[in-house]
């Protein structure tokens, strides 16, 4: 298939800033499907609110550009009802940790086979650069004009605490190891995480001293580490460092099998 069959490109030029590293992480989700073949009737792409959220009007699929943060709510129903589907979670860092945190949570618990991408650009870019819990700690952004003193956390660890069973992590720049980690995560059968570092050089890089898009990308490459690097690394070399890779992978029951599993012996068994 033509990767341009993807695309609505209709709906072209899009809305992005340019150096946005949103349509980078969109195009290795288009990469990752194409490589897979995946039926464009047979795949449903939800999305919650905010700029990466943005790329479900984009893409040539059943798709559902929903409320904030309940991204994840919507795709519960879908594959729920309908579990031969594949079925994509597009959502930000702010969309899917804060007001969609908890069906975040709770999506990983049920180990649902749902595919999440978070475009991770560390700020609520749509809205002129509100700090996100993803922000770090002393970054400057509209709501923390003179540096952020919450602290953010580790999503990834967050998931793979809730028992998501496969959790990875890539960056707009790494575009090549991002396209397989989402491929990877399609062709798992299991709640999958893919944490994609991304840029957002209006509203983040502006306020925190980046020059453009390209420092923002060179940033990226300079301060992560592959897993496989780390393992060897010092603990110096590894400290304050982003991990890049394939954080945990494994299988246990996925929650519209058991769940199938459970009417048909209910059935059998009669009315109990
Ligand atoms: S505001 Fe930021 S995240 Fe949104 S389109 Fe512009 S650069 Fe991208």
């Amino acid at each position: 298939m033509e990767i341009l069959d993807s695309f609505r490109t209709d709906k072209f030029p899009h809305i992005w800033c340019s150096g946005c590293g949103h349509g980078i992480v969109m195009g290795a989700l288009v990469r990752a499907m194409n490589k897979l073949d995946l039926d464009h009737d047979k795949t449903v792409i939800v999305s919650g609110i905010g700029c990466s959220s943005r790329a479900t009007g984009y893409l040539n699929f059943d798709t559902l550009h929903t409320t904030h943060g309940r991204a994840l709510a919507f795709a519960t129903g879908i594959k729920f009802s309908e579990p031969e589907l594949d079925v994509i979670v597009i959502t930000g860092d702010g969309d899917c940790t804060a007001i969609g945190g908890n069906h975040l949570i709770h999506a990983a618990r049920r180990n649902i086979n749902i595919t999440t991408i978070m475009f991770n650009n560390s700020i609520y870019g749509m809205t002129s650069g509100q700090y996100s819990p993803l922000t770090p700690q002393k970054a400057k952004a509209t709501t923390a004009p003179y540096g952020n003193i919450e602290p953010n956390f580790d999503p990834c660890e967050l998931v793979q605490g809730a028992g998501a069973t496969y959790v990875a992590r890539g960056t707009a720049y790494h575009i090549k190891k991002l396209t397989r980690f989402i491929k990877r995560g399609i062709e798992h059968n299991g709640f999958s995480f893919i944490d994609a570092v991304s840029q957002c050089p209006t509203n983040f890089g502006r306020k925190n001293g980046f020059k453009s898009a390209v420092e923002m990308m060179q940033w990226q490459k300079e301060n992560t580490i592959t897993i496989e690097r780390a393992a060897k690394a010092s603990e110096k070399e590894v400290k304050n460092k982003i991990l890049v890779g394939e954080l945990h992978h494994n299988n246990r029951p996925e929650y519209t099998a058991n769940y199938e599993q459970v009417i048909e012996k209910a059935q059998k068994g009669g009315d109990n």
